[in-house]
């Protein structure tokens, strides 16, 4: 992408509150060799980081900034720091902050490239969600997300540890990272061994198999015998892994790397994301495929929309108004309503495009 194209999609983004371009060096690589393979822009590795023409065209109603209300469910005093939405478990925003940035983010709200205003010093947050955590005993679990967690200083990251064992009850603490495919090399031998540890769980975000390389590898198995259990997950996205070669690949992988896939998304309907999102039917569609067609350690993963209401299945659709492309889910005797995506708005990728590997 040429410095104008990029200044000009940077200004923009500004103004409608989107992330701005930013790729790391490692990731840039990738997306190199795919250009050199394509001949073009475009490629799912160059949809992740970079815009497309469409990226902030396609606007459809009833996308919002912040579809789940993170904002909603974080406890006074505590915003943009902590989300406690489930009695038993709670999300410590560790940092505002991540090495790159995904075009289809739906965490965009809560970095600081968007909303300006810097966290206050880690030690700050930690020490008020750490007291948070002694008056709430029921959170027994603890996931570190952001930004990226392992974005932080390896001292901080001790630090935090030592804390949440010391004075909370925090049995179980869950790290999500981006970082295993943006920048393998900051999880050293000392980071995989405090994890390990802590006994922590590392959930691994990659969502297209060519992320997956050989430093990454290196990394994921440095972490396993460091005694830190890996999983993964990852939403399903239109123009990078919406074909079920493509999630077969993927998920293949992550099983040889004993990543356990755990949850496979469709996509929040937050504003600007209409490039990477998929009818309701094909993606129900893409499901059914991968259950036909592949092996069980392949098709266990289950397809979920993260609402307002919790974590939400197929199983729980009420109504679907196929005219208003309104679909109503339930759990729990509550309802939340998902405004799909127009299938006539919609191209799917293609497989040559998407594995252009071969
Ligand atoms: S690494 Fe995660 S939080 Fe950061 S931009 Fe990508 S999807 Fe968003």
């Amino acid at each position: 992408m040429t410095a104008e194209r990029r200044q000009q999609f940077n200004n923009r983004a500004k103004e409608l509150n989107v992330l701005p371009i930013k790729v790391p060096p490692h990731y840039k690589k990738m997306v190199q060799e795919e250009y050199e393979v394509l001949g073009r822009r475009g490629g799912p590795l160059y949809r992740v980081v970079y815009p497309t023409s469409d990226r902030l065209e396609i606007r459809i109603p009833h996308e919002v900034p912040d579809f789940v209300e993170d904002q909603s469910n974080m406890p006074s005093g505590l915003a943009n720091v902590l989300i406690h939405k489930y009695r038993s478990r709670g999300l410590f925003l560790v940092t505002d902050r991540c090495v790159g940035h995904c075009m289809y983010c739906f965490r965009q709200d809560v970095l600081t490239d968007i909303h300006g205003n810097p966290l206050p010093p880690l030690e700050e947050r930690l020490s008020r969600v750490v007291d948070y955590l002694t008056k709430h005993p029921e959170v027994s679990e603890l996931i570190l997300s952001g930004g990226d967690p392992l974005n932080i200083p390896f001292r901080h990251l001790s630090h935090l540890f030592e804390q949440l064992a010391q004075k909370t009850k925090v049995t179980d603490i869950r790290i999500h990272s981006r970082n295993l495919v943006f920048a393998p090399q900051v999880v050293s031998d000392k980071v995989a061994e405090l994890l390990g540890k802590y006994r922590a769980r590392i959930y691994i975000h990659v969502v297209h198999p060519y992320e997956i390389e050989d430093k990454m590898i290196e990394v994921i198995k440095r972490l396993q015998d460091a005694g830190v259990r890996t999983y993964s997950q990852f939403p399903i996205l239109r123009g990078i892994n919406d074909h079920v070669q493509v999630l077969e690949t993927l998920l293949r992988k992550l099983d040889d790397l004993r990543a356990n896939p755990i949850n496979l998304f469709i996509p929040d309907p937050i504003s600007y994301s209409a490039s990477f999102r998929i009818p309701m039917k094909r993606l129900l569609q893409l499901m059914d495929e991968l259950y036909w067609t592949t092996s069980s350690w392949t098709n266990g993963v289950r397809l979920v929309l993260d609402t307002p209401i919790g974590k939400v299945r197929r199983e729980d659709i009420i109504a679907w108004d196929k005219k208003s492309h309104q679909i109503t889910f339930q759990r729990e005797g509550k309802n939340v309503i998902y405004h799909d995506f127009p299938a006539d708005l919609e191209q799917p990728g293609e497989l040559d495009t998407l594995l252009w590997k071969g």
